[in-house]
């Protein structure tokens, strides 16, 4: 039996071209050597600037790009690292002090230019890489913001939860609370629900897994420098309200004169995009009612661990 797939034998071959890209030219014998090209310095632009003035620029740019591209090992040269005081990181990250490093504002990218060395071809780089300004940036734009979180518990963390032990009066210090912030401590990215009355310390809780989460994300989307927003909080009834205008975005608006409505703070399309970018997506709500979270949480089965005191319940959910 024939197999209508298979290929006639009377099928003349697929002729494929292969064009060469215009590039640079490979050096001949009458090139200089690398070492003996004078030293320059040259940025990921590709913009070339010679330090030294008996290389003519013309000659620079191809020269340049094929060593370069046939550099295998770039070394970083050792520079001063920069000195940062805890007041300062707040400030330029806040954007109230200028980086003294990179001078950047919003408005700059945050960069600072190393210099590397070839060791195959003794070429001297200049490479822009982030400035660590930039993480504060990401960290302090957010975490200072009162929307997120009010001037009186800025200073709390998940590491320093026992001083605020008076705000968690739900759960005994001893061995309720020591069980309660081990189980935190270990299980960063479980779902929790926390529920009780107002001022067991629902908030203080959530503020210090907020600093945790916010902390690690800016330092990993820093050091991979992959920017993708994976950290979120946001009140339940907020979200609702924006979720509700982006609905009704188009109805009764002028369209000519209309502020543009801006996209939900929270979206399943930012979540998803945040796991794409390879972060673990973290949003903190707060305020739900007690209708709402009943009716949801109520009838799943028991979770796998909770932690219950006469005052709060914080239970940690399927995920
Ligand atoms: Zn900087």
């Amino acid at each position: 039996m024939s197999n209508p797939e298979e290929t006639p034998s009377t099928t003349p071959t697929k002729e494929y071209k292969y064009f060469r890209q215009p590039g640079p030219r490979t050096p001949g014998p009458d090139d200089p050597l690398p070492h003996e090209l004078p030293r320059f310095k040259w940025d990921a632009s590709l913009r070339y600037r010679a330090l030294e003035q008996n290389l003519s620029m013309p000659n620079l740019p191809y020269m340049a790009i094929y060593y370069v591209r046939h550099e295998t090992k770039w070394q970083p040269e050792p520079f001063e690292q920069e000195v940062w005081t805890d007041a300062d990181m707040k400030l330029v990250g806040t954007g109230q002090k200028e980086c003294p490093y990179c001078h950047g504002d919003h408005e700059v990218k945050h960069e600072v230019k190393r210099n590397y060395f070839g060791v195959d071809t003794g070429l001297r780089i200049l490479r822009p890489e982030p400035c660590q300004s930039l993480l504060f940036q990401r960290f302090f734009s957010r975490w200072c913001n009162p929307a997120n979180v009010a001037a009186d518990y800025r200073n709390v963390t998940l590491d320093n939860l026992e001083s605020y032990a008076e705000n968690l009066n739900g759960f005994p210090v001893g061995k309720k609370l020591k069980y309660l912030l081990k189980m935190v401590r270990d299980n960063q990215y479980n779902c929790y629900l926390l529920a009780g009355p107002a001022g067991t310390g629902k908030s203080t809780l959530m503020t210090a897994m907020y600093h945790r989460a916010l902390g690690n994300w800016a330092l990993e989307s820093f050091e991979r420098d992959v920017y993708c927003p994976a950290v979120w909080k946001i009140t339940a009834s907020t979200l609702a309200k924006q979720f509700r205008e982006w609905e009704l975005r188009d109805v009764g608006r002028d369209g000519e004169f209309g502020e543009p409505t801006l996209p939900p703070e929270v979206t399943v399309e930012k979540i998803f995009a945040a796991i794409r970018a390879g972060f673990v997506p973290c949003l903190f709500q707060k305020s739900w009612t007690r209708s709402s979270w009943t009716a949801t949480f109520r009838r799943r089965s028991s979770p796998p661990s909770s932690m219950q005191s006469s005052r709060m319940v914080v239970r940690s959910l399927p995920v």
